[in-house]
């Protein structure tokens, strides 16, 4: 990565930050599906059920009744079912456009897009989640202005506060993530009263590098609900928080 990149994350990272204080004394585990595969709207959500939990799902219009990496995206009815069921549905750009380095016409136009493809089918949304985690000041600040809060990637437990504008999430790939890690982070987010937002994509049997087993994803619910975490959307958590 050359400097220009690096001086404007770091910029849009330590700038035009909005607070959110996590003093509840009680951890808060988050379980968000970008994209978003079919397998992540039926196993996920039902899995999130099973553990009277719910999670968070970031939509892109563009893949809605389509194909993404050989997986089957969600339909239109997917979307209803996960409203009907109380998860949060959420805003991830139209076209899943990288949003760092783009004009800001661009990106709203994006934006825009989708939403009229959200409001073409009655759901609301109100959380923006950056697609490959990219954002730049820029991005930041247009995103700032127009959702409740916008989440990153990049990991860890966000212990003490949190950046409602760049919320931090961890992926739960059964590719890369190893159980005993798993385990002490969400035991860290307990013991800490932290926020541990977690991301995927399909759940399936046999998920490619992006993706989680119903194993994996039962694994994470279990510890966070034997921890006594909360398990919450996004948005319901930052309810919590502020509560
Ligand atoms: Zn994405």
């Amino acid at each position: 990565m050359n400097l220009i990149p690096r001086l404007s994350r770091f910029a849009a990272r330590h700038t035009a930050c909005r607070w959110l204080a996590l003093n509840k004394g009680r951890g808060v585990v988050s379980f968000s599906f970008d994209d978003v595969p079919a397998s992540a709207c039926h196993q996920g959500a039902v899995l999130l059920e099973l553990y009277q939990a719910r999670g968070s799902f970031y939509i892109c219009g563009s893949l809605t009744d389509g194909m993404e990496q050989n997986q089957v995206c969600h339909s239109v009815e997917d979307l209803k079912r996960l409203i009907e069921n109380e998860h949060e549905v959420g805003c991830h750009t139209y076209s899943h456009m990288n949003c760092a380095n783009v004009s800001s016409d661009a990106l709203v136009r994006d934006w825009e897009k989708n939403q009229t493809f959200f409001s073409q089918h009655g759901i609301s949304n109100h959380g923006f989640a950056f697609p490959f985690g990219a954002y730049d000041l820029g991005s930041k600040l247009a995103a700032q202005k127009r959702f409740a809060y916008s989440r990153i990637t990049g990991g860890g437990t966000q212990t003490g506060r949190a950046d409602l504008s760049a919320l931090r999430a961890q992926s739960l790939y059964s590719a890369n993530t190893n159980v005993d890690a798993l385990d002490a982070l969400i035991k860290h987010t307990a013991s800490e009263g932290g926020w541990l937002i977690l991301y995927s994509h399909e759940v399936s049997e046999n998920p490619g590098p992006w993706g989680t087993t119903p194993e994996l994803l039962e694994t994470a619910l279990r510890i966070a609900t034997q921890e006594s975490c909360h398990i919450l959307p996004v948005r319901k958590a930052i309810d919590f928080f502020l509560s």
